[in-house]
């Protein structure tokens, strides 16, 4: 089938579909100055089955930074609440963000297109419903290297930059971005009508969600189907916070408002890939407490799910909700231990392989090693003796490597191939702060997108070598360590 023109793009809002009090419709609120394209995906366009030549186009400019309304676009702010730093907030919602509907491909998979940065809506609080360049640059990157590295998250179609002043710390330009996903529902999406007593609400948006993105389930009869779907919820949960953890990523605000019911990563604030690896990492500087450091996410994501399960207790008996959230550790453990395993090389269910890695990471963390780059090199290097330099306590490693060396030869696994394995899970490149930054300053400083491009590009298969682009997969300059990161957005 030929590719979509901008003009022919199917699209509807089914999620308008629903009846009132999931959502507010409201116009999305175009910038005041000329909006420019900064970065156009083409990955996601293949996706949407688009036409990449579509991002010359005026049109699509005025599109997605809410000039023009396509055909079919009906756009709304969702209403949710959510758990903030383990405090209930009665009301939040897009209160910078709409969702303009969704558009089918020909495989018959649907997507989400939501502006972000588009303006007030009923839900913005005290805020300017817009987002910065500098924030959105960040979700924008970080977004397309979540699913380089094959990890489940939102997309962005586009981003779009403005000359208009958006005030924060200081003044700093104004963007749009096009997230796309299949769903943009959250845990709160359930959590704001369970508080409000909307029990009903929560069947009907429970049901337009499993008919949507949970087809399987869709036949089977109440409470079943409910319970069924939040063991689905459950799994994924606890199959995206392991490979997080695996890869080394901190969320930063995993508020339960940024808790995707698809198992998606969401909303990019604060967010941070380990460096030196520091189990305690936190990398927002707004969580004073550690509430959300790196080695707090696997059991944030139970507490979350607990707060999602508690808002679904109108659908099922407590007792099967409560049995239901105890698959989650399993879950977790079961599939952290087998992406470790891989990124050693070891096989998939290997019980000493747990052993092993504890032994690594703590031994990474007396040596503040490098979390990518010791992983990367031990899944490259021919002789992994020349990482003893590395390390504090040189014997110990050498023990270690004893026993991992035995482990291997007891799995007797061909060489060449275990490597081939090992680089294609272990990745040569993560988005680091100190790169996002440069991408930040080029771009608002002048309007030189170029390492945005160089940076996407390197990002969408950080697995492979990109001999060009080897400075970003070196270990960080000195002044690295002075980016700051802020919930401010
Ligand atoms: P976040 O911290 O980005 O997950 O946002 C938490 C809540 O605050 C959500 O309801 C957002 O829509 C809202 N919010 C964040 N920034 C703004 C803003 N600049 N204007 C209006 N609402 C905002
Ligand atoms: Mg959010």
């Amino acid at each position: 089938m030929p590719l979509y023109h901008l003009e022919q793009l199917p699209f509807s809002n089914s999620f308008a579909t629903l009846p009132d009090g999931f959502y507010s419709r409201v116009a999305p609120t175009p910038f005041a100055s000329t909006p420019e394209l900064i970065h156009f995906n083409s990955a996601v366009a293949e996706l949407l089955h688009l036409d990449p030549s579509c991002r010359h186009q005026r049109l699509f400019i005025d599109a997605f930074s809410a000039r023009t309304a396509l055909p079919g676009f009906d756009p709304l702010a969702m209403l949710y609440a959510g758990h903030q730093f383990g405090h209930y907030v009665a009301q939040l919602g897009d209160g910078r963000a709409v969702l303009l509907g969704e558009t089918t491909n020909p495989r018959g998979e649907r997507w989400e297109l939501q502006l972000k940065g588009s303006g007030l809506t009923p839900y913005s609080r005290d805020g300017d419903g817009r987002a910065v360049l500098r924030s959105s640059i960040r979700e924008y990157l970080c977004s397309e290297a979540m699913h380089g590295l094959g990890i489940p998250t939102t997309r962005a179609l586009c981003l779009i930059g403005s000359e208009d002043e958006v005030y924060r710390e200081r003044i700093e330009p104004g963007a749009m971005l096009t997230r796309v996903a299949p769903s943009h529902v959250r845990f709160g999406s359930f959590e704001v009508l369970f508080y409000r007593e909307r029990h009903e609400a929560i069947a009907v948006l429970a049901d337009y969600v499993i008919g949507h993105h949970y087809p399987d389930l869709a036949q089977l009869p109440s409470p079943r189907r409910y319970v069924e779907w939040l063991a689905a919820v459950v799994k994924r949960t606890a199959h995206l916070v392991a490979q997080w953890q695996a890869v080394g990523f901190a969320h930063g605000v995993l508020n339960t408002d940024n808790m995707s019911i698809l198992g998606l990563t969401l909303d990019y604030g604060p967010y941070g890939f380990m460096e030196s690896y520091d189990p305690g990492f936190i990398c927002n500087h707004s969580d004073y407490h550690g509430r959300y450091a790196f080695d707090q996410q696997p059991q944030i994501g139970l507490w979350n799910l607990s707060c999602l399960a508690q808002a679904l207790l109108p659908l099922m008996e407590v007792e099967a909700a409560k049995a239901t959230l105890e698959t989650y550790q399993d879950e977790f453990n079961r599939h952290y231990q087998k992406l470790m395993a891989a990124k050693l090389g070891l096989g998939e269910e290997d019980q000493h392989g747990a052993q092993l890695v504890h032994e690594l990471l703590a031994q990474m963390q007396q040596s503040a090693s490098d979390y990518t780059r010791m992983f990367r090199s031990l899944a490259g290097a021919t002789d992994p003796a020349s990482l003893r330099d590395g390390f504090i306590e040189r014997e110990r490693f050498d023990r270690w490597l004893h026993d991992y060396h035995t482990r291997l030869r007891a799995l007797g696994r061909d060489p060449a191939q275990r490597r081939a394995a090992m680089l294609a899970v272990n990745p040569k490149y993560i988005l680091r702060n100190y790169m996002a930054q440069i991408a930040i300053e080029k771009a608002q400083d002048e309007h030189d997108y170029s390492t945005i491009e160089d940076l996407f590009r390197v990002l969408q298969r950080p697995f492979d070598e990109h001999p060009d682009m080897q400075d970003y997969a070196e270990a960080p300059p000195d002044w690295a360590g002075g980016v700051q990161v802020s919930c401010s957005s």
